[in-house]
Order: structure tokens, then sequence, then C-alpha cells
């Protein structure tokens, strides 16, 4: 078996995006203090990114998911593996997510952390599969819709591996020698 990957959003393109989005987290949330929550470990680079183009006062946690489905029929069993060290009611708080893809995820996290009482709660992706959508998601800041392929590269990763690509890019796995 090999695997080869291409490149899909190059890291120039990474770093335009993350730029522009930034920019509209500056004007929507300025003058306030702003908590985002990274979710581990695709979205750390994503994350560290945009963290350094932000203006306002910010702090940062994180919590990890893992999800019990399988591919061909995802039953959306999302459970916790690593909670936020601490508590976000009264803040405002923006979750920074890799991709979303059936979007079990997404809806799985703001249902429990809208119980925790946030002053407010927003979702930003850097990356979007709306064509794999099995639930509804609002989600509040989109850096790239994305064809229906596995993608890798810049914290994303395939068995633990590529996360470290600079750029976003496709996954290929050829069968055979
Ligand atoms: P959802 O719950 O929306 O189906 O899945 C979201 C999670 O699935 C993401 O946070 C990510 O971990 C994983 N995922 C979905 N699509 C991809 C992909 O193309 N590449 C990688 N590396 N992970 C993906």
């Amino acid at each position: 078996m090999s695997e080869s990957v291409s490149v899909l959003i190059s890291e120039e393109e990474l770093e335009r995006k993350i730029d522009q989005i930034a920019g509209q987290i500056n004007r929507d949330y300025a003058g306030r203090q702003l908590h985002l929550l990274c979710i581990l470990k695709g979205s750390m680079f994503f994350t560290c990114e945009l963290s350094k183009h932000l203006t306002m006062p910010v702090t940062i946690d994180c919590m990890a998911v893992a999800s019990y489905g399988n591919d061909t029929a995802r039953s959306g069993d999302i459970a916790l593996t690593l909670d936020l060290s601490e508590p976000i009611a009264g803040k405002h708080v923006l979750v920074i997510e890799d991709i979303v893809d059936t979007g079990y995820t997404l809806s799985f996290l703001r249902k429990m952390l809208q119980k925790r009482n946030p002053a407010s709660l927003k979702i930003c992706t850097l990356l979007d599969k709306p064509e794999r959508r099995e639930v509804p998601v609002d989600v509040d800041y989109v850096g790239f819709q994305i064809p229906n392929e596995f993608v890798v590269g810049f914290g994303l990763d395939y068995a633990q591996k590529y996360r470290n690509l600079p750029y976003i890019g496709m996954l290929e796995i050829e069968e055979g020698e």
C-alpha cells in the first residue's frame, strides 16, 4: 500500500484566509475578551495561527473528543476524552475546529458547551465539507469549503501522520506494492 499527498490548499492561501477570518473576528469581538477553545488535536495549528492575528485579549483552553461511529454509518456517538481546564460561564467562547464533516462533533460540542452558560458561543472552522453533512450545525466562521476528499496537513492527520505539513493536502492510498 502506498500513500501520496497532493496540495489542495497552499501555505500562502492558508495564511491569507486566516488573516481574513481574524479580521472578521477582531471586528466582531472588538472591546471584549475572547476565550478560544482548541479542539485537539486537529485544530492545534489553526488555533495557534489564528490567535496570533487576534488583537483583543485572548485566553485559550483545549478539549478533545472521540467518535465511536464507523465511517459508513456514523452513529454520532461522540464522547469527551479531555475536558476544559477552566469553567466557561460568563465568557465569550469561540470554538476552533479543523473540519466539519457530518456535523456530529460540533453539534455535540455546541449542546454540551451551551449548558455551561457562556456569555456567548460561536464556532469557527478552517474547513467544511458540506456534501457530507448529516446533522445541521451553525458555523459562524468558515475558512474553506472543500469537496468530499480525505484531507491531511496543518494539524489534520491520517493514522497520526501528516499533521506537520504546512499545507492542506488530499491523501490518496493505493493498494498493492
Ligand atoms: P464530524 O463529526 O463533523 O463528522 O467530524 C469532524 C471530525 O472528523 C474532524 O474534527 C476530524 O477529526 C475528522 N475528519 C473529518 N473529515 C476529515 C478529513 O478529511 N481528514 C481528517 N484528517 N479528518 C477528518
